[in-house]
């Protein structure tokens, strides 16, 4: 069960406001839409994505405490791809493109072929 970032209540995730401390935990009143709050005295703009790459516009940045928008870096590193060894990306494109391992294989017997008659 989620509790409230000031109040430790439980709450639902659903939930609009803490129903003790009446802290706004969606924004705009909509429980779709999730208010990111900071922890601590780290403004929400020190860890965010939009922050980073530098495409953030919203008039808050860089001392955001709550954000719609807000993106933790740490969350994209962590989806981030690993990066293949060359031997890896060979091994995929040959379980990839057995097809074309395939009919290579024909044309180069069928080469062998005329050329032995
Ligand atoms: S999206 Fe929000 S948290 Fe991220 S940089 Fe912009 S204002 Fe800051
Ligand atoms: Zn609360």
């Amino acid at each position: 069960m989620l509790s409230c970032p000031r109040c430790q209540a439980n709450i639902k995730p659903t939930a609009i406001n803490c129903p003790r401390c009446r802290l706004a935990l969606k924004a705009h009143g909509h429980p779709g839409i999730p208010l990111h709050r900071t922890e601590g005295d780290e403004a929400l703009c020190a860890t965010c994505l939009y922050d980073a790459d530098d495409s953030c516009n919203f008039p808050q940045r860089p001392h955001a405490e709550t954000c719609t928008l807000y993106r933790s870096v740490k969350a994209a590193e962590d989806l981030a791809v690993p990066s293949l060894s060359v031997g890896q990306r060979v091994n995929f494109w040959l379980r990839n493109h057995r097809g074309l391992i395939g009919l290579a294989g024909l044309l180069l017997l069928s080469l062998a072929i005329v050329l032995v008659r």
